[in-house]
């Protein structure tokens, strides 16, 4: 977990092959579907231009239906979801039904600053659509309103790692990696 932009989606493909799991990164899979033009993508882009989270019952569908994939039947590394509470109590339910148990969760730290920074460096280098400056702070703050909150529902589990995000990207993935290291395998 973490802010737009503080690298979660760099982070997270090195430590699936770190743990030979595979990474399901729901932004990835909903822009794979618009640049495929499915009714998904149709749906989800109107959301994900503007800024704003694709109605849950939408991703969740999608992410159910991802981690019941043969490749992670051994176990995966979800990026950009659990995002809202809802998401959170169908990810409980859908981790009991494969018989999975959530390990850890990864909050990386990043100033709000840099991080505008960054996505607006991003803008310029991949041009995604929803990376214009208005975009962008849209999304800070539907992060703060709605993702945020979640870090304290897992702290109470036990379960969050928090990594400061800022530094050179092998630098965080030492600190991903030496937090997860540690953590028993279930
Ligand atoms: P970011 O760099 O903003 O973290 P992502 O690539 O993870 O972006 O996601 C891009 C967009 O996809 C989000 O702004 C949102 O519209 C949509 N999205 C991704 N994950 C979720 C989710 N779990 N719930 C709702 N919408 C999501």
């Amino acid at each position: 977990m973490g802010p737009p932009g503080a690298g979660k989606g760099t982070q997270a493909k090195f430590v699936a092959a770190h743990f030979g799991i595979p990474a399901i990164s729901t932004g990835d899979i909903f822009r794979a579907n618009v640049s495929q033009g499915t009714p998904l993508g149709v749906e989800a882009k109107r959301y994900m231009d503007a800024g704003e989270y694709v109605p849950d019952e939408v991703t969740n569908r999608m992410v159910r239906n991802r981690i019941e994939e043969p490749d992670a039947a051994e176990g995966f590394l979800l990026d950009g979801y659990p995002r809202t509470l809802a998401q959170v109590e169908e990810l409980d339910d859908m981790v009991k039904h494969t018989g999975h148990k959530l390990d850890a969760v990864v909050v990386l730290t990043v100033d709000q600053e840099e991080i505008v920074q960054r996505l607006l460096q991003r803008a310029l280098t991949e041009g995604r659509a929803d990376d214009t400056e208005e975009v962008i702070r849209r999304r800070q703050e539907v992060y703060a309103e709605q993702t945020q909150p979640l870090i304290e529902v897992y702290k109470q589990r036990g379960l969050v790692r928090e990594i400061d995000g800022l530094g050179e990207v092998d630098e965080v993935t030492k600190r991903v990696f030496n937090a997860l290291d540690v953590v028993p395998e279930s």
